[in-house]
């Protein structure tokens, strides 16, 4: 199932502009626990495998990430408590099946019910000029104008998100999505989704100190054939390195 060929080639890193240097997470410790986790995961062909069958949440199953939408990465923070326990967080990238919060899991970075409104009320006036853009002659001037409109809108809409996102570290600061990344450009959708800021996130809040950290893929191979279910992903260059500097800073001196 597993082919540990290329691990050693796995960075879960980023640049700090504070302190001049790039702070990184080592993979090993995290490996077996991600194996684990995998044969959990085909064993039970659904992420709520704490609970029992009965109580299973339908939406739950990997059922859809052999479809279509694709499959869905994973990850595994080794974390120590004050007391130098080890803990193990586990990630689901994104949300599973539409579903934002499955105990067992880290939470999500941003707050749902908040996400939602901020996206709902946002619809409310995107679908009409949607509607409205639909009826005029394209290319006119009107119709410039409005898509013009609509695009000012997208993007007060994406900042709003991304406000709800807000970030801690291991020097506990805190700081919005937008603060934290670390190059000035346009922040990408989905920015703070992964596994790694998930987990993150979860061990600064709660006093974890992270050991190590995985991240692999699950379910059908992407269609550009770049992620095959079983492999081992470091953190992606657009969203989350430009992130990490900032996350994993106070772990290494
Ligand atoms: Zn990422
Ligand atoms: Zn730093």
């Amino acid at each position: 199932m597993t082919k540990n060929l290329h691990l050693n080639h796995l960075s879960y890193s980023g640049y700090c502009n504070e302190c001049n240097k790039t702070h990184s997470l080592p993979p090993d410790k995290a490996i077996p626990h991600c194996v684990e986790l995998m044969k959990r995961l085909q064993a039970h062909c659904r992420i709520d495998f704490d609970i029992s069958i009965d109580n299973a949440n339908p939406k739950l199953t990997t059922q859809h990430l052999y479809s279509v939408s694709g499959g869905q990465m994973f990850g595994v923070l080794v974390c120590e408590d004050v007391n130098g326990n080890q803990i193990i967080l586990k990630a689901f990238s994104s949300t599973h099946n539409g579903v934002w919060s499955v105990e067992g899991w880290v939470a999500h970075l941003a707050d749902e019910t908040k996400f939602m409104a901020i996206v709902n009320e946002g619809n409310t006036e995107i679908h009409p000029l949607t509607s409205y853009i639909q009826t005029l002659t394209k290319t006119s001037e009107e119709w410039n104008a409005k898509i013009i409109e609509r695009k000012k809108i997208s993007q007060k809409i994406l900042s709003q998100l991304l406000e709800l996102y807000e970030i801690s570290n291991f020097k506990n600061q805190k700081r919005n999505i937008s603060n934290a990344f670390n190059i000035k450009k346009g922040i990408p959708n989905g920015t703070g989704d992964c596994c790694a800021p998930k987990l993150l996130n979860y061990a600064a809040i709660h006093n974890l100190k992270p050991i190590s950290i995985a991240e692999f893929y699950w379910g059908k191979e992407s269609l550009s054939g770049l992620r095959k279910e079983g492999e081992f992903y470091s953190s992606c260059k657009d969203k989350c390195e430009p992130l990490l500097g900032f996350m994993l800073c106070g772990l290494n001196k």
